[in-house]
């Protein structure tokens, strides 16, 4: 792991480790050929260092999907108002760097203010350009209480994403204003990033983890944790359908003025991309709060969302994923997510536009302008109808033709961001089973439903062999397959970007000897337990 504090040195490794990254792999972005996720060479960490859990967390996730990971500590003078913690807040840097280096981290960028141009005390007048977030994100929610903390915020990252122009950046929901408006800051600027969005880590007590909680003494952190379970009691009540703001924040007050020492300082309710404050939930709203305990401020928020679950199954190559998927969703009267079937949509309006195969621009030009929707189809063979554009392309899409260029198109990064993109937009209505590799790490993160459907080598060169032969191909040995398919495992979980995981809240489902209505039935009946504790 390298250790760099100025911005020459940072300059310099970013050439060779780019350099080295083409080397390696000329193909980066490098497509996994089965699922929506693709690999990118640098993926970017911030922080303000006392690293912990939740930043091991967004470290790891950065880690599975880069070739690089950088990891940048600076705790940021022009985020600090003047009667702040700036010169306290706490400096780990020994620990930080070990942390980084288990973590498998290649590089932290730490520089002093200096060296990156900021001025060490924060002012009114500060004599640098800034990057303002636009007003209506900045004047609630802790923007009331910390003004100038998001310009401070924004102007760093802003920096920060110049110097190191990774492809992706990391960033916590459990500082969710600020995560609204670091997505929006990138959408403004254009700036070729994408962002991140990883789950708040929490302690048993419900407490979100923060570099400030060590300014609590152990009874003021058992206090703390009123603020997750006081959140937890609006989001029971919402899930038993109040939707009126006031009630629900009027829940989570009085739950929490039953701790004495608890200082609230706002709780509202906000749309989590615009922050617009909310009187009643539609389909999503951001429940924010922010408190002290003595001198210590902290903050935290959840997520109240209205929509059907998600079911995310994922699982190497041969478990037997999309049949089980398809029926999953067919008894569950949800939509089988086909993501195949997008990419074959696109191929059929890229060969009926004439288009080459090969012009990418005019391709990522025409993905980002079509419309495609997945609709319920009564046929089980093809249960969902394809539109694009408002042609019914179900049938079109499994020509030849389309066959044989899918992979072509479906190679192409501009496709597979486009495509992500629009299936995580349906992901907000919910309702939906997919699967893929990363389905439930990647593109649906919180799906809450989640299934790593999996079998032994042997049992899937066994179903392999009698596929093949119901199709009438010649006969292929169980040693081959059984190599082929040990070996493709292998690559896919021993890949240095985007192994092949199970997530952490996924279950497994291990199917030897199972028929595929036994395992569908499992499925169904875990679904069933998982609503039943909502
Ligand atoms: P900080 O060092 O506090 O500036 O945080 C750096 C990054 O870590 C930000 O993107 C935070 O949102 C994220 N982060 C901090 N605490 C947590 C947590 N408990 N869970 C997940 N992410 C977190």
């Amino acid at each position: 792991m390298r250790l760099l504090t100025t911005v020459a040195a940072l300059r310099c490794y970013l050439t060779k480790c780019r350099w080295e990254n083409k080397l390696l792999y000329p193909d980066t972005p490098v497509l996994d050929e089965q699922t929506n996720w693709f690999k990118t060479s640098i993926g970017l960490v911030t922080t303000m260092g006392n690293l912990h859990q939740g930043h091991l967390s967004l470290i790891a996730r950065a880690r599975r999907d880069n070739l690089t990971v950088i990891v940048t500590i600076f705790v940021n003078p022009l985020q600090f108002g003047p009667h702040e913690d700036y010169q306290s807040y706490p400096r780990t840097w020994e620990a930080d760097c070990l942390l980084c280096e288990q973590a498998g981290v290649d590089a932290i960028f730490a520089p002093t203010p200096e060296n990156i141009g900021v001025p060490q005390q924060n002012s009114q007048e500060i004599p640098i350009t800034q990057v303002i977030p636009p007003s209506a994100m900045i004047v609630g929610l802790c923007g009331r209480f910390r003004p100038g903390l998001f310009q401070g915020v924004a102007t760093i990252l802003t920096k920060l994403f110049n110097l190191v122009q990774p492809d992706r950046a990391y960033f916590g929901q459990k500082d969710g204003q600020q995560l609204a408006i670091i997505q929006r800051l990138v959408a403004d600027l254009n700036l070729p990033i994408e962002i991140i969005a990883c789950p708040t880590v929490r302690e048993a007590s419900g407490l979100a983890l923060s570099s400030r909680n060590q300014y609590l003494t152990s009874i003021e952190k058992e206090q703390a944790a009123v603020l997750f379970t006081a959140m937890r009691v609006a989001e029971a009540a919402f899930r038993a359908g109040v939707r009126h703001s006031s009630e629900l924040i009027a829940l989570v007050q009085q739950r929490i003025f039953m701790v004495s020492h608890v200082c609230l300082e706002y709780i509202e309710l906000v749309d989590p991309t615009t922050l617009m404050s909310l009187e009643t939930i539609q389909e999503e709203g951001m429940l924010a709060i922010a408190a002290r305990l003595g001198s210590t401020r902290l903050i935290d928020n959840i997520i109240l969302r209205d929509r059907q679950p998600i079911i995310a199954i994922d699982g190497p190559a041969g478990a037997g994923k999309s049949t089980v998927a398809r029926l999953v969703a067919d008894r569950l009267g949800l939509i089988y997510l086909d993501t195949g079937s997008m990419y074959r949509a696109v191929t059929w309006l890229v060969l009926k536009e004439g288009m080459s195969i090969d012009d990418e621009c005019a391709i990522a030009e025409l993905v980002n302008q079509c419309k495609i929707e997945l609709t319920q189809n009564p046929d089980l063979q093809h249960p969902v109808k394809v539109w694009i554009d408002n042609h019914d392309v179900t049938q079109d899409i499994r020509s030849l033709e389309v066959t044989s260029q899918v992979s072509a198109i479906a190679a192409q990064s501009a496709v597979r961001r486009a495509l992500v993109k629009q299936q995580q937009n349906w992901g907000k209505r919910g309702g939906l089973v997919a699967e893929g590799r990363d389905i439930g790490t990647h593109v649906f993160p919180d799906a809450e439903i989640k299934i790593f459907l999996t079998a032994s080598v042997s049992e899937r060169a066994r179903r392999r062999q009698s596929d093949f032969s119901r199709q009438g191909q010649p006969e292929v040995s169980l040693e081959e397959l059984e190599r082929d398919i040990a070996e493709r495992d292998w690559k896919d979980s021993h890949r240095k970007v985007s192994p092949l995981q199970k997530a952490a809240d996924a279950i497994e489902v291990q199917t030897d000897g199972m028929s595929i209505s036994e395992v569908t039935a499992q499925i169904i009946d875990h679904y069933q337990q998982c609503l039943s504790r909502y």
